[in-house]
Parts: structure tokens; C-alpha cells; sequence
């Protein structure tokens, strides 16, 4: 017998790649966020609840550890090349820090989102 609540496929690596594409982890279509990185009420497509997610400030902090390992290997290299200017130097690696961080946050933050539903966490 069956009860029409089968078991869905979670497989972790096609919910990764769903999340951080900025899509539902379950279908791949419907848009995981609302704006920049306000996560949707619901998927438009499958009708997955998202409101079980707790994200939280996991993805800032793999993207602060992200963006500063490469900040913190690409300075030296800098440095050699703009040792005169320090100015720019200072300019160029803010900046290269700030573009990196808001690039990476919405991806990791939909990955964080699909890892957590693929693991059935916190009511997914
Ligand atoms: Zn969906």
C-alpha cells in the first residue's frame, strides 16, 4: 500500500548545485531567494516550504573564511606590484574583498539552504 508520501530523492550533489544556482533544491526551478538573499516563502514550482530553513550566519561565515584566504594569498603578490602606491593597493584589495563576499553570499547561502533540506534538517 501506499501512502502518496513517497520517498523523494535527496541527493546531496543535484541539491548543492540546485542551491547554488539560486534555485529549489528539489525541482531546479522555482527561485530559492526573493531580492538579494531573502529566501522565499515557498518554491513557485514544487510547492517545497522553505520556512524550515535556518541558515543563519553559516554562510557569512564560510564566505568571510573564503574571500579572506584568497584576499590574504593574493596581498603579497600585490604588494610586489603596487609597493609604491599603497593607496591603490589598499583600494584595490577593499574592493576585490567586497566584490568577492557579496558574489559568493547568495551561492553558498542557497547551498547552505539545499544541504539542509537534502539532510532533512530543522523540519525539512
Ligand atoms: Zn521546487
Amino acid at each position: 500500500m501506499t501512502t502518496g508520501l513517497a520517498i523523494e530523492d535527496r541527493d546531496l550533489n543535484s541539491a548543492l548545485r540546485r542551491g547554488a544556482r539560486l534555485r529549489c533544491p528539489r525541482c531546479g526551478e522555482g527561485r530559492l531567494f526573493r531580492g538579494y538573499i531573502r529566501v522565499a516563502g515557498g518554491c513557485d514550482c514544487c510547492g517545497l516550504d522553505f520556512s524550515p530553513q535556518r541558515a543563519d550566519d553559516g554562510p557569512a561565515y564560510l564566505v568571510i573564511l573564503i574571500v579572506c584566504h584568497i584576499v590574504g594569498f593574493t596581498l603579497p603578490v600585490m604588494f610586489g606590484y603596487m609597493r609604491d602606491n599603497p593607496l591603490l593597493l589598499a583600494l584595490t584589495m577593499s574592493t576585490m574583498a567586497t566584490v568577492l563576499a557579496l558574489a559568493l553570499l547568495p551561492p553558498i547561502k542557497g547551498a547552505f539552504i539545499a544541504l539542509q533540506w537534502s539532510k532533512g534538517m530543522h523540519g525539512f
